[in-house]
């Protein structure tokens, strides 16, 4: 038996925690915060979107250009072996609507409390108030305590310290400097999965923030997407934003803004739209005509008029181009605190096969804090959890040939 520490009590290091402990490690897991796993807490107060039903194939299509690293780690525990894990701890799933998959509890305590359980009977350890600072000279561990400072030296090491996002849950990305002095590559840690900034007028933000746009297609580019978005004071987020996030954020890096286009009515062409208002009488307001013939909501009255001016055209065919693209700019890209997720990390060129640092023989990288990103959509659990295993699969293998750290 070896001695494996886990550091970062989030969904990637605590299913490697389990792997290991299941294959008979003595495992220590290490957490800075006071409890374990607050960022899948939050995740659960969103439903829990764990994984996604759509075929593998294009799955794994979602991790753009890192699908080909991640493919091998996803296949290896693909979203059906997620669902199973998850039903282990008593908690079924179900598909939603979007093909999206949550549990049907849709929250994640139940699951970490069973999760928590299991560990606890595989005999893991789990130190909360640990925050690692690095190794000392003779490669140990080392970690801040209220009780000062401890150090550790395990046979091999798992790090899952997350992205830096939500930087009050415990992931605060506060570990590039100390890895890349170490010769361990690391992509710069950018927002993804994050909001914009949309210069609004004092009327449309005072008004408007904290409302949907609901069953919106927006496109950039040559990517149209559908689904919601969500107006805020400082401009635009949710789901069909993220979806686009990637491409906005380099667009906006690029040329310092990006032009978007919204389609406010996306299952109607625009001869539909103006057959349609074109049945109101012409007297009346341009916002009392689109109510009435397409039930526009006064948010999506004024967006046409933050898109296209404040006078709307009043001729049926104008007003339903209008609809169908209303263009936007985005300015700037909401704060990485703020962003659901990160982009950019450890680099796999760092890494072999196994998720283990060639700079660092013994230590293996797992989860968020690696150089991947994904849509909304529960990718991010998947990913997550399926390099967790691997990284544990690649001590296991480490361990078993008789090399120690
Ligand atoms: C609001 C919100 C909603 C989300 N919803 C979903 C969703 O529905 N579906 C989905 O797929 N994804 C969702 N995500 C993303 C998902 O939660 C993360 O991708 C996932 O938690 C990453 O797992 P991880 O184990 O890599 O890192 P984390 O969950 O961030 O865990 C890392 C752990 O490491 C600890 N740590 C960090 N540094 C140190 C240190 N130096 N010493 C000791 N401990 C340290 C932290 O305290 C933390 O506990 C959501 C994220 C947010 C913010």
């Amino acid at each position: 038996m070896g001695s494996v520490a886990v550091i970062g009590a989030g969904p990637a290091g605590l299913m490697a925690a389990q792997v290991l402990a299941e294959a008979g490690q003595a495992v220590t897991v290490y957490d800075r915060m006071p409890s374990v796993g607050r960022k899948l807490l939050m995740a659960g107060r969103g439903g829990l979107n764990l994984t996604h039903s759509e075929p593998l194939d294009a799955f794994v299509k979602r991790y753009g250009p890192q699908a080909t690293r991640l493919a091998p780690l996803i296949e290896a525990f693909p979203p059906s072996a997620l669902i199973a894990w998850a039903g282990g701890l008593g908690q079924e799933t179900f598909v939603g609507s979007s093909g999206r998959v949550f549990p049907k509890a849709l929250k994640a305590s139940p699951l970490l409390r069973a999760w928590l359980a299991r560990l606890r009977t595989l005999s893991v350890e789990i130190r909360t108030r640990h925050d690692w600072t690095g190794w000392d000279k003779d490669g140990a561990l080392r970690f801040r305590t209220p009780d000062g400072e401890t150090v550790a030296r395990p046979d091999a090491t798992v790090l899952a310290l997350g992205g830096a996002s939500w930087p009050k849950l415990g992931s605060t990305g506060d570990w590039p400097d100390r890895l890349s002095a170490e010769g361990i590559a690391v992509t710069p840690l950018k927002p993804a999965n994050a909001g914009f900034d949309v210069a609004w007028s004092d009327m449309v933000r005072d008004r408007f923030a904290g409302q949907p746009l609901k069953g919106v297609a927006i496109t950039f580019g040559r990517v149209r997407v559908r689904g919601e978005a969500m107006v805020t004071r400082h401009g635009l987020e949710g789901g069909a934003i993220y979806a686009l996030s990637a491409a906005l954020r380099d667009a906006v890096a690029k040329d310092g803004s990006a032009k978007l286009w919204i389609d406010l009515r996306p299952d109607a062409a625009a001869d539909q739209l103006a057959a349609r208002i074109a049945q109101q009488p012409a007297g009346q307001s341009v916002a009392n005509r689109l109510r009435k013939a397409l039930h526009l909501t006064p948010l999506e009255t004024n967006l046409l008029r933050e898109a296209h001016g404040k006078d709307l055209p009043s001729d049926p065919a104008a007003l339903a181009t209008a609809i169908k693209g209303a263009p936007l700019t985005l300015t700037g890209v909401r704060p990485l605190a703020r962003a659901i997720s990160t982009a950019g990390g450890v680099a796999f060129e760092g890494l072999d096969d196994q998720l283990m640092l060639t700079a660092r023989p013994g230590v293996f990288v797992a989860g968020e804090m690696l150089d991947w990103e994904a849509p909304t959509g529960g990718y991010l659990l998947q990913a997550s959890f399926a390099t967790g295993l691997a990284a544990a699969r690649g001590v296991l293998g480490r361990l078993e040939s008789g090399v120690v750290q």
